[in-house]
């Protein structure tokens, strides 16, 4: 958020022990005994899971191995065309941002597919991106990372474009790149390239949707290089850590299923299965690319109405493949990820990195119909504040105690993850209490204080923001 800070810092030192949540019933006497217990049962009794990973012990590399949180191919920079695919949700855009000069115009087609065009008279490329209502979550039970396999095949060929590398090479021949990312609940497919070759581009994208092959005789090759992606994430030490607090959620919940997927999952045991991945992948394709499930924006230079032309002759004939296209968009609040039994727990990591690290995970409600007022950018903005007397001012600099602190969010239909990173110092390290306890002062200032309104309007100009904020604040 740019600019000078709107807010303060809402917990000053001095209130902090005035605030302080420490249980009155402590034993007195034994001041250590007290620091550890009170902040402690602050954290588990209000329901969060507190993680520590020690410096410079082995890896648990068995506890991870499998799973991944975040799927996705590497991307340099997601355009805003790609930000604007997912979050054209309802019909209509709403007031564009003040001083802002782009056009935007949004129309259904009759296919049901929705169509964001934006105008940019200064734009030198041409960029598209299409947001398909699918991902990880709905991978079947026997096919883990079927919704990243599917993103990645995509890409190797379609009827009228069969080069399996064809699209890759025609981009950067045009001076552009492209991408795509599999998250939970939705799937992101984008990419950029010169004015010149743009019809051309959109043209080779639309057949992605419209037919691809899913050739057989990449399978194989394509299978491997999602097994490097993960072998590649389980070296991450943050996506370590999420690995673990996933896998403590409620294991009927899609929350702990492995996403990422690799050889073992999509090849290697569905064969022994006898399930074909490929026809998995077909039924996959036909029961989410739907076009009521799918989200164009397309972005350069040219008139709003040329660009829906455009849009028009690639993507008019996307059609319902079959009846699961009609249901609703599917909810995964059920079975509960993070019920009374999962939350509530301390849990001690051997890490990799050479400082220790605190986290702390809260399980928040859905967020998601909350996404036109961004509350999760209010917390964001009052936890991570940098300011004087703010949270991470007191631990780094008053305290000594952590090096760094950063918010996590995460939002979909089984909740919205809010995960506090803190590094350690080596004192830190040594009084892990004192950082909770401290932590939970801050909450509690809070939690007393009413909502910032000032804040709230010049961050998050909509009403409905303080519903949003008021759920999500229930839950620490
Ligand atoms: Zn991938």
């Amino acid at each position: 958020m740019p600019g000078a800070p709107l807010l303060q810092g809402p917990v000053a030192p001095a209130s902090l022990e005035a605030q302080s949540c420490r249980p009155k019933d402590v034993e007195e006497g034994d001041e250590r005994k007290q620091q550890v217990r009170a902040p402690l049962a602050q954290c588990l009794t209000s329901g969060c899971v507190v993680f520590v990973a020690a410096a410079g012990f082995i890896i648990l590399y068995c506890l991870f191995a499998g799973r991944s949180v975040l799927t996705q191919r590497i991307i340099p920079q997601v355009p805003q065309v790609g930000l604007l695919a997912h979050s054209g949700r309802g019909n209509g855009l709403g007031p564009p941002p003040k001083g802002d000069d782009r056009h935007y115009q949004h129309t259904v087609l009759p296919n049901g597919l929705q169509v964001v065009n934006v105008q940019d008279k200064r734009a030198v490329q041409t960029a598209f991106a299409m947001a398909v209502e699918a991902g990880s979550f709905d991978d079947p039970k026997a096919l883990p990372g079927l919704a990243h396999f599917c993103e990645h095949m995509l890409f190797l060929g379609t009827e009228q474009y069969p080069d399996a590398s064809g699209f890759d090479n025609f981009m950067s021949a045009n001076g552009g790149f492209n991408n795509a990312y599999t998250s939970d609940q939705l799937t992101v497919y984008f990419g950029q390239l010169s004015q010149e070759a743009g019809k051309e581009g959109l043209d080779r994208f639309a057949d992605f949707f419209r037919a691809p092959l899913f050739n057989k005789k990449y399978v194989s090759k394509e299978v491997n290089a999602i097994d490097s992606e993960h072998a590649k994430n389980v070296q991450d030490p943050q996506r370590r850590m999420f690995e673990l607090a996933f896998s403590l959620a409620n294991p009927e919940s899609p929350v702990t299923a492995f996403h990422t997927g690799d050889k073992e999952t999509l090849y290697n045991i569905p064969k022994k299965k006898g399930i074909d991945p490929v026809d998995e992948l077909k039924t996959y394709f036909n029961s989410h690319y739907c076009p009521e499930k799918m989200r164009l924006v397309t972005y350069g230079s040219e008139s709003l109405a040329a660009q829906l032309a455009e849009a028009k002759k690639g993507f008019s004939s996307l059609s319902v493949k079959n009846d699961n296209c009609k249901l609703p968009r599917k909810s995964y609040a059920k079975p509960e990820p993070w019920g009374p039994k999962q939350m509530g727990r301390f849990v001690e990591v051997r890490g990799t990195l050479p400082h220790a690290e605190l986290w702390l995970y809260f399980a928040l409600p859905d967020l998601t119909e909350d996404y036109r007022s961004q509350p999760t950018m209010y917390m964001d903005y009052v936890l991570g504040y940098g300011g004087q007397d703010s949270l991470s001012r007191v631990l780094q600099d008053n305290l000594g105690l952590v090096s760094s602190l950063s918010p996590m969010f995460d939002t979909n239909s089984a909740g919205t993850s809010l995960f506090i990173v803190m590094s350690l110092t080596e004192p830190g390290e040594k009084n892990l209490e004192l950082v909770l306890d401290v932590f939970y002062s801050y909450l509690a200032g809070l939690r007393n204080k009413p909502i910032d309104k000032k804040t709230l309007q010049q961050s998050c100009p909509h009403q409905q923001a303080e519903m949003g904020l008021g759920r999500a604040f229930q839950s620490f």
